[in-house]
């Protein structure tokens, strides 16, 4: 399961036209096996881990996880050529059960129906493996079910994300570290963190879930995209290149994308996956990007804009939107409003109702409330904001705050 350097980047797209359909899902997935030669690949593999994206409990119809019926498929058609044991592995989201996400979206229904195994990546004992030429970490912990595994099958959906622009096969990888891991790579480069994990392993198969994917402030918070496509590859970074381009974004903005180029001696603004069977405008689609509208935006909200990148800006966004439409933001405003700062070149005043957001602002930390990462998540971003409001801590922002320090101190050390 290590990553080797050999790439087939052959891409196979496909327009669907009933993703209501089992038989035409599994007959889709027969002829793209079919258009890249994996039958004979498959006949010899005994047992396979399907890696899906559910990071929390939301139904697939909302464009949030993978599509039971979309495992199902899979799971048949591999069972035709004879990968009969098959686990389904997955580690929810920082704070979220993955047993009860796998639950709620119909998995654990669907592995009692089909004789599945289902292991929480989360729990599962870990294997340190080397990181080569690393932009992060020199080492990454993986669930030892994924790296033993004899064929490991990552199953993204087609998601916008408002801190990496796209959340595709590479970032779906977050899920098969354990969750302290899934912080350190928000306390230290999120974008980095991908690209290491992305060099660190790689599956032997990417089926692709774009039958509903999501668009606009994804991938939590989006709005589903109607897309009906499948694409499959046995390369990563061909494949998102691939899907990033099919949604109608240039592959070069996905930073850890371009992060895993450079690492890998790949120019991304040359590169072209080889498509076979149909073209990207075949699949006709056109997602809408996330956007920051911030400055101005929120009454009682000074913004101090050091030039940040998408993640911190997408993480302020998606936090100021939730805390107004909960009527937070009236609290902050009735006891003066806040002044946020963030991005490298924000120089704040000292002010008790600073708010410093990303590791760009460590340097300015003692001035008024730090949220760490690089960049922190959404959620944690609002919870430490709400401090101001004395509300006690209630998605582990304290914790966060107090991992964070220490990894940032052992860094200057
Ligand atoms: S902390 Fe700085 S480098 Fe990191 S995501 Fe935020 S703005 Fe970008």
């Amino acid at each position: 399961m290590i990553a080797e350097m050999t790439r087939d980047t052959r891409v196979v797209a496909r327009k669907l036209k009933n993703i209501e359909s089992l038989g035409e899902l599994e007959e889709a997935l027969r002829d793209a096996f079919d258009l890249i030669d994996l039958q004979d690949e498959l006949s010899v593999v005994r047992s396979a881990v399907i890696k899906p994206n559910v990071c929390w409990g939301e139904d697939w119809k909302t464009g949030g996880t993978t599509c039971p019926q979309m495992v199902q498929a899979l799971v048949s058609v591999l069972r035709e050529i004879g990968v009969n044991r098959v686990t389904l592995a997955e580690g929810s989201m920082v704070g979220v059960n993955t047993i009860d996400s796998l639950t709620k979206v119909g998995f654990a229904d669907l592995a009692k129906n089909l004789n599945l195994e289902i292991v929480d990546l989360n729990e599962d004992e870990t294997v340190k493996i080397d990181v080569p030429d690393h932009h992060v970490f020199e080492k990454i912990e993986i669930a030892r079910t994924i790296v033993d595994s004899e064929y490991f099958i990552n199953m993204p959906v087609m998601k916008t994300h408002i801190n990496t622009l796209v959340t595709l096969s590479m970032k779906n990888l977050k899920g098969t570290i354990p969750q302290k891991w899934k912080k350190r790579l928000h306390y230290m480069g999120l974008d980095g963190g991908i690209a290491d994990l992305a060099s660190a392993i790689s599956p032997d198969l990417i089926v692709m879930d774009g039958l509903v994917g999501q668009e606009g402030m994804g991938p939590l918070t989006g709005t589903p995209a109607h897309a009906k496509v499948l694409m499959i590859s046995r390369d990563h970074f061909a494949i998102d290149v691939a899907a990033t381009m099919a949604m109608g974004f240039d592959p070069s903005e996905v930073k850890h994308l371009s992060m895993y180029a450079t690492r890998h001696g790949i120019d991304i603004s040359l590169f072209r996956p080889v498509l076979v069977g149909s073209s990207l405008s075949d699949l006709n689609l056109d997602f809408e990007k996330p956007h920051y509208a911030l400055e101005g935006a929120y009454e009682g909200v000074e913004i101090l804009w050091g030039n940040p990148c998408s993640g911190c800006a997408g993480a302020l966004s998606v936090a100021l939107e939730r805390m107004e439409k909960a009527g937070e933001l009236d609290d902050i405003r009735r006891d003066g409003g806040m002044t946020v700062a963030l991005g490298k070149d924000a120089n704040p005043q000292e002010n008790d109702r600073l708010i410093l957001i990303g590791k760009c602002q460590h340097k300015n930390r003692k001035m008024g409330i730090f949220i760490p990462g690089c960049p922190p998540p959404g959620m944690i971003v609002r919870d430490i904001i709400l401090k101001l409001n004395n509300v006690r801590s209630r998605y582990g922002g304290d914790a966060f705050i107090e991992e964070a320090e220490e990894l940032y101190k052992n860094e200057e050390e």
